[in-house]
Parts: structure tokens; C-alpha cells; sequence
């Protein structure tokens, strides 16, 4: 083989796919974008025409491709900004296809020891059951262009640590995705503990309060019985912007105690 073989399966990876579907590309012209906030670092925008090849093309093509159908008729409203009125099942699926887009997205994330964080039998349950790993959350919500025709798209991750003893002892980590496109945004987090760590509480860090809170909406694992989309929307800068407000709140989490040493 001469590439290592795709992320969801025994396949050969390689086969150059476009990190984002043909139909948000027919829709609508992204431009790249980079943000930065006062003297802070600046966030690069990725190319809206990003390629990837870490998945097969029978991944791209078959199951994954199902899964982008299946949304295609809520995310192109939310894409446009066109309110629409999220169902259960609409959530469940949009669940699907925010933690497909975490777990591919982050597989090209250049990392130092070039380790993926999504474990291997992670992926492989997703692509077999749609199995969404243990300890994650999935929250969306609007986003406002300073100019309404521009149209941005792009996947970011940030890891944290999840400690304790004070900050002494380190005992797992967190791998938060921020996807947005267009007039939407999804945040998914998971958390994995690092053996002999457990904890049966769903999710130990927890942001604290700030400008997210009216604007993300959870949709996993908890999720309302309706959603009227959008929500007061994050803004492109300032204290309600996708630095600050988005990210930022990944950069603060309380310390947790509930972890037992197994
Ligand atoms: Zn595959």
C-alpha cells in the first residue's frame, strides 16, 4: 500500500476528495477568510476548495455521501440563512454529519506526533452504526457575515487538557471542531480519559458563561423537542464573534472532580 489505509476502513486511502460536498460549492462562492481579533493570533482560513486524502473513495461515495444527502435539505436553508424549524430526528442526523465532519476534518489537522484523536475504533463504529463516540457534545448555531453576500467555510480544532489535583495531575484530553458554513455553525467536543481514568459523568469540562450561551444551541445528547433556527447570532468579530465567543470559550474550562482511579 502506498498510502496508509483510510480512517474508516481497511481500503487504501489517497484519492483526492474535496473536504467540503460539490452541492455547498454549487450553491454559493466561498471566499477564504483569516480573522484576527485586536493583536491576537490570527485564525487562518482554509481554502474553500481544501482536498483531503485520508478517506477511500468507497467511504466518499457510499455511506458518507448518505449522510450529506440526508442533511442536504436543512444545512442548505441554515447555509442561506433561511429560518427553519429543527425536529428531533432533523437534530439527530445533523449530529451525524457535524461529528463526520469533526472526525475528517481532523484527520488532516497536522498534529506533532501526527496521532489522529479520534481513536481508530471510534471511526470504524461510526462507519458501521453511526455510533457517536462516548463523552461527546454537539451544540449549533447562526452566524452573521459583516458582508451578507460574503460566504465563509471552514473546520477548526483545538485541543485542551482535562485535569486534576489543582492542575497537578493530567488525565485526559478534549478535541473541540468548529464548522461553520455560510450562515451556520456547529461545535463538537469528545472527550477521551486516559486509562485507568474513568468517570461516568457525560462531559467534565464545561465552559464557562459567556456569549455562547444564547447562541449555541445543544443537540447532543440532549437535545428540545423543537429548534427554531437561527438563534441570536454569533458575529464574524467582537466580544459575540467566532474567536472570542466560539473558541475562545474552549480556552477556560473548569476544573472537574468527579474522576475516579479505576
Ligand atoms: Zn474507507
Amino acid at each position: 500500500m502506498k498510502h496508509p489505509p483510510c480512517i474508516f476502513c481497511d481500503n487504501e486511502s489517497g484519492s483526492p476528495e474535496h473536504l467540503w460536498p460539490d452541492w455547498m460549492h454549487n450553491l454559493v462562492k466561498f471566499a477564504p477568510i483569516n480573522m484576527q481579533e485586536a493583536d491576537g493570533p490570527i485564525l487562518f482560513g482554509q481554502d474553500p476548495e481544501q482536498t483531503i486524502d485520508t478517506v477511500c473513495g468507497d467511504c466518499n461515495h457510499g455511506w458518507m455521501s448518505q449522510i450529506e444527502q440526508k442533511n442536504v435539505s436543512r444545512l442548505k436553508p441554515m447555509l442561506l440563512n433561511t429560518p427553519i424549524t429543527l425536529d428531533p430526528g432533523g437534530m439527530k442526523i445533523l449530529t451525524e454529519w457535524a461529528v463526520l465532519r469533526a472526525m475528517v476534518a481532523e484527520s488532516i489537522k497536522p498534529r506533532n506526533n501526527n496521532e489522529n484523536f479520534y481513536a481508530r475504533q471510534e471511526r470504524i463504529a461510526f462507519k458501521h452504526s453511526l455510533t457517536i463516540p462516548a463523552r461527546t457534545r454537539v451544540w449549533v448555531g447562526a452566524l452573521i457575515n459583516s458582508n451578507p453576500d460574503e460566504y465563509h467555510i471552514g473546520c477548526h480544532g483545538t485541543d485542551y487538557t482535562i485535569m486534576i489535583d489543582g492542575g497537578k495531575t493530567r488525565i485526559g484530553t478534549g478535541s473541540v471542531s468548529t464548522i461553520y458554513a455560510g450562515n451556520f455553525v456547529f461545535q463538537t467536543a469528545t472527550e477521551h480519559l486516559t486509562p485507568p481514568y474513568v468517570c461516568e459523568q457525560e462531559a467534565l469540562i464545561t465552559p464557562p458563561s459567556g456569549p455562547a450561551d444564547e447562541r449555541l444551541m445543544e443537540i447532543y445528547p440532549q437535545r428540545p423537542k423543537q429548534l427554531d433556527w437561527p438563534s441570536e447570532p454569533f458575529t464574524e468579530s467582537g466580544p459575540t464573534g467566532v474567536i472570542l465567543g466560539l473558541f475562545g470559550r474552549w480556552h477556560m474550562g473548569e476544573k472537574v472532580s468527579k474522576v475516579k482511579n479505576a
